[in-house]
């Protein structure tokens, strides 16, 4: 510790799924440096973001008085990029003015037009606490399960498969398992810009003699560890992953044991890889026959084999059939349910586990109880004494075409609260969602800054930053880890959970968790009944003291299980059920106008939306302007150099933006983090939905590059 700091404060970092504990250093009430702990996802370890990405929260463009939109003032959503310029369209209210305004018009839209037109989006950046609480007050306050949060634009179609295939929707094995492992499958994933210190144990492992494979059409910082690396062409996984299976079962590396005792539909999964062999499948996904059928017997032979996965599997409209073809992989070859194997989708955000597990989700109760279910619904109503709706709600995208809907539907979308997400920056298709957006007859919006989506706001609620609150999250682990309040809020800012209660207050219910933090004990431990066949094991006081415990944790004296499956699989026969899946193609092509694929997501300095990050000092200054990334060979056909200016334009919009050479790339394709206001990528995205995870198509649309 450093002696000139007036105190130090235990927590854990605010940014990906890894879950880094930390300490912050406070002097003067602001957090003059970092350092990492000796926590079980990090060992002391941080990478540059939880190390540099704190000053955002004494930004002087932080929200700090609840705001109102000024009368007359239209809703015009081509006008939201100007951060720091919303005095023209807000003014400052009292609280009062604010909490009445924005529930009272909730609570008479609900009166005038019923309960199916309203709906609310949670964050997978707040607490376990927090999205809880979200999630009882949409069901029970605004009548509907139209809740949702970016779990949708992130693993859904990963869930979907898993909680088909294997009963659960979370990681099987913890990544730090990696160095128990012969061979990982790294698919889909850039872990060394997205989970950084996940990936410094697969480095760590690859050093003890670990196989990694890197499967992905770009070829990132991580292959350079690997022992092959597969760049398959965009949309193909199901063929090169098909392919794979095809090997296996025809080279007989099949596991006959496992797959009697342990699977069912082996054989309808069996007669449809047939169609699928390497030789064939080659031509699809430009891999090379022998290089498919040597990864996929590396893989089946190794004393533990195991598969993590990111974004470049589920966000596609194929996602769920990607992701079951994993679960194939590691099922028909027994390669799950011991250490160093398994099934492992790496969680973008701090608490997109932990979120998802809290019911923020339109079809599911708390625990992943489905709203259908009769039982599931009669357990609920009964512990939170309200009617429940038992249809599921509508989900992101899904929200964005409701508020759109004819005047006559009685589900069109009227009203919402949008606590900690920008959906008019992390949408598909953002004019369409602006334009839906502004479009509304009342938006709520809770955060730290004027974000894009706040700026198509009527009321916008000063909220907490990370370090200023405290409560849980659950890292992609599933490991439940206390945050603890470093800071106090600036100005008139509040914690979320009290807005939540204050808001739920005044829609007529009568809440109020008694309690230091806004009663953050009170609610976790009203979450941990709910979640009792899970986490009954670790109470507050618990976490208080051992700051992160594994789940499942059944007793006070449970360590937790960080491997699962070991005797069974939780689905109701307990078998892991095998679901065959064929190619589909991404919902648009690249054409002879549009002939580049545009690929999105993340970088390592910037954090999602760019909303916290970018006003990180550091982290800014690292990687100051948008950039896409393009293949040498495709910059010097366009005769142009690293560094110039192009227009990048797909069928739904357009971005300028600097050239930046990475021969990752595929010839071909193009890449673009989403993080940049100035160059929103998803301006350009294609919002067609996974048909199961109703997850977009963010990795694969049609775009063109326009020079000058
Ligand atoms: Fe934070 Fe993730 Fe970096 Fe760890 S790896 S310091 S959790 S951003």
């Amino acid at each position: 510790g450093n002696q000139v700091v007036d105190r130090e404060v235990d927590s854990v970092c605010p940014f990906c799924g890894v879950g880094c504990l930390l300490t912050y250093q406070v002097k003067d009430e602001k957090i003059v440096s970092v350092t990492g702990r000796d926590g079980p996802a990090n060992h002391n370890r941080l990478c540059v973001k939880g190390r540099f990405g704190f000053d955002y929260v004494e930004h002087a463009q932080r929200l700090t008085k609840p705001l109102i939109r000024k009368a007359g003032v239209p809703k015009d959503s081509h006008e939201i990029s100007k951060p720091g310029h919303w005095s023209e369209v807000f003014r400052e209210a009292s609280w009062e003015e604010a909490l009445m305004l924005a529930a009272g018009k909730l609570s008479s839209l609900k009166a005038q037009y019923g309960n199916k037109v309203l709906a609310g989006f949670g964050s997978a950046k707040g607490t376990n606490e927090e999205a809880y609480l979200f999630q009882k007050l949409v069901r029970i306050g605004f009548g509907s399960n139209n809740v949702d949060h970016c779990t949708r634009l992130c693993h859904a179609s990963s869930v979907a498969a898993l909680l088909e295939g294997v009963g659960s929707g979370a990681v099987s094995n913890q990544v730090n398992d990696v160095e128990h492992a012969g061979l990982i499958i790294v698919i889909g994933s850039n872990p060394t810009a997205n989970h950084p210190v996940a990936a410094t144990w697969m480095k760590n492992a690859a050093k003890n003699g670990t196989k990694i494979v890197l499967m992905d059409p770009r070829i990132t910082d991580i292959g350079k560890y690997a022992w092959r690396t597969m760049q398959f062409k965009p949309d193909t996984d199901v063929a090169l992953l098909n392919a794979m299976l095809f090997t296996i079962v025809e080279e007989g590396l099949v596991d006959q044991e496992f797959i009697e005792k342990r699977a069912s539909n082996f054989e309808a999964l069996r007669e449809n890889v047939k169609n699928y062999s390497p030789e064939k499948m080659a031509l699809i996904c430009g891999v090379s026959a022998s290089v498919i059928r040597e990864v996929a017997r590396a893989y089946a032979t190794s004393k533990a084999s195991m598969i993590l996965w990111g974004m470049g599997v589920s966000q596609h409209v194929h996602g769920t059939d990607n992701a079951r073809c994993l679960i194939a992989l590691a099922s028909v070859t027994g390669q799950v349910g011991k250490p160093g194997s398994g099934l492992h989708p790496l969680r973008g955000q701090n608490n997109v586990q932990g979120a998802s597990d809290a019911g923020l989700i339109p079809m599911m109760f708390p625990n992943y109880q489905r709203v259908t279910d009769d039982s599931a619904r009669a357990w609920f109503e009964n512990f939170w004494a309200s009617p429940l709706d038992k249809d599921p709600g509508y989900t992101v995208v899904e929200i964005m075409h409701q508020i759109l809907a004819d005047d006559s539907d009685p589900h069109k979308i009227r009203g919402m609260y949008i606590m900690g997400e920008n959906p008019a920056m992390s949408d598909p298709d953002l004019n369409h969602a602006r334009h839906a957006l502004a479009s509304l007859e009342h938006l709520v919006v809770q955060d730290i800054f004027m974000t894009e989506t706040a700026w198509l706001a009527d009321v916008v609620l000063p909220a907490s930053a990370w370090p200023e609150k405290t409560g849980t999250a659950s890292n992609t682990d599933r490991m439940v880890q206390m945050g603890r309040r470093a800071l106090n809020p600036p100005g008139d800012a509040k914690p979320d959970l009290w807005i939540i209660q204050q808001i739920a207050q005044r829609m007529g219910l009568n809440w109020n968790y008694a309690g230091a933090e806004s009663g953050v004990a009170a609610v976790y431990e009203e979450m941990r009944q709910a979640m009792h066949t899970v986490i009954s094991g670790i109470s507050w006081e618990r976490l208080e003291l051992e700051s992160s415990v594994t789940y499942p944790c059944l007793t006070a004296d449970d360590p937790g299980q960080p491997t699962v499956f070991i005797e069974h699989f939780d689905t109701k026969d307990g078998r892991v059920h095998l679901v065959p899946a064929d190619i589909v193609p991404a919902h648009e092509r690249p054409d002879e106008e549009f002939p580049f694929v545009l690929i999105t997501g993340r970088q390592l300095e910037h954090w999602h939306t760019g909303s916290m990050t970018r006003r990180a000092t550091v982290l800014d200054a690292i990687e100051p302007i948008a950039t896409v990334s393009m293949h040498g060979e495709d910059i010097a056909k366009l005769g142009i150099e690293a560094g110039a200016v192009v227009t990048v334009q797909s069928r739904r919009g357009e971005v300028a933006i600097h050239v930046r050479r990475d021969d990752g790339t595929p010839v071909g394709a193009i890449f673009i983090p989403f993080a940049y206001y100035e160059a929103a990528a998803n301006l350009m995205t294609n919002a067609a939905l996974d048909p199961f995870g109703k997850i977009p198509e963010f990795k694969y649309c049609a775009v063109r590059v326009i020079v000058g």
